[in-house]
């Protein structure tokens, strides 16, 4: 168990990480633990957090009343102690405005999910909070629905991202994994259109996150991909099947990558599934609920998988029989 000093230099530590990776700039960004006693240690209002001193971390009581350090606390002690009362076995809590997470929140758009694997297993959906004035008490209450529905990281609406965790460090990471993920769904955005994981996949994922001990409500919920529109960010996604490993009875791969090109056993690699047609598209300006997705959209995703796998089982099919003759 570290020491209330040592727990003070990590602080100034984590701090400095986000200030040093553009999450917040000026005095932006507050970070909080959850010490043994009963009292948390925070990060002062008015001071930059990239040159923070284990002297100037401010302690408080459970009502966010200051009862050590030199300089006053954080005006936003309110939204950390919301989370540290609504969920035990966290520690610690860093709220920041990292900059691509924070243009989701500006813009108003869900995070998309079922893309990048890392981020399904150690932060899953990212739900958005309605916004509410900083520091008010409004503010910290934005954030319930989402801890009880299990988030570990939520976008607060023009504002930023909090995240919270068992340590320091962990919660640090999902703001840094949140930002390089909404920094790679703009830049894909640019190149290209996003391809989402197949629903089955992202399945093989979640029961991969239970095993490490991590909850996710989507394995109870039976719907893997509620979240994932963002239908306007998503408009005109990719329907083309993510090329997939699989191995023959010789245990040597067959992908569905290059098309027409020999594969690894010297076969012909199997046709990319047909470029399709595209996928209908949403209307715009329709009214998504805050932290819930479009279930008649997931639907037509999911219809639309079904029918990509049952192309790609088609012609694999086909050119197995057509070199067994
Ligand atoms: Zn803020």
């Amino acid at each position: 168990m570290m020491n209330e000093w040592d727990v003070k230099r990590e602080i100034c530590e984590i701090g400095r990480r986000i200030y040093e990776r553009g999450f917040v700039a000026a005095n932006d960004g507050n970070i909080s633990v959850r010490m043994p006693g009963g009292h948390y240690l925070c990060t002062p209002t008015g001071v930059s957090k990239g040159f923070l001193k284990p002297s100037d971390i401010a302690i408080v009581d459970d009502s966010g009343r200051q009862i050590g350090g030199d300089k006053p606390r954080t005006s936003e002690i309110l939204l950390h102690l919301e989370i540290f009362h609504e969920v035990e076995w966290v520690n610690a809590v860093v709220h920041a405005h990292p900059p691509h997470a924070t243009a989701f929140a500006v813009a108003g758009i869900d995070v998309p999910g079922c893309i990048l694997p890392e981020v399904e297993i150690f932060i899953g959906q990212v739900p958005l909070a309605d916004y509410d004035t900083p520091g008010s008490k409004d503010f910290a209450q934005t954030i319930l629905p989402h801890l009880r529905n299990k988030a570990n990281t939520i976008l607060l609406a023009n504002h930023g991202a909090v995240a919270c965790d068992k340590t320091l460090e962990q919660a640090y990471f999902h703001l840094e994994t949140l930002d390089m993920y909404c920094r790679i769904l703009l830049l894909s955005k640019e190149v290209g259109n996003i391809q989402q994981l197949p629903e089955q996949k992202v399945r093989e994922l979640l029961d991969l996150k239970q095993k490490m001990g991590i909850e996710d409500p989507r394995l109870a919920e039976g719907d893997t991909c509620t979240l994932s529109g963002s239908d306007e960010f998503l408009r005109g996604f990719s329907t083309r099947a993510i090329p997939q490993h699989t191995a023959d009875a010789n245990g040597h791969g067959r992908g569905s990558g290059i098309a027409g090109q020999p594969s690894q056993n010297g076969q012909p690699q199997p046709l990319p599934a047909a470029p399709a047609q595209r996928y209908p598209a949403v209307v715009a300006g329709r009214e998504i609920p805050a932290a819930l997705g479009s279930s008649s959209t997931t639907a037509q995703r999911r219809a639309m998988n079904d029918e990509v796998e049952r192309l790609v089982q088609l012609i694999t099919d086909q050119i197995i029989s057509g070199a067994a003759r």
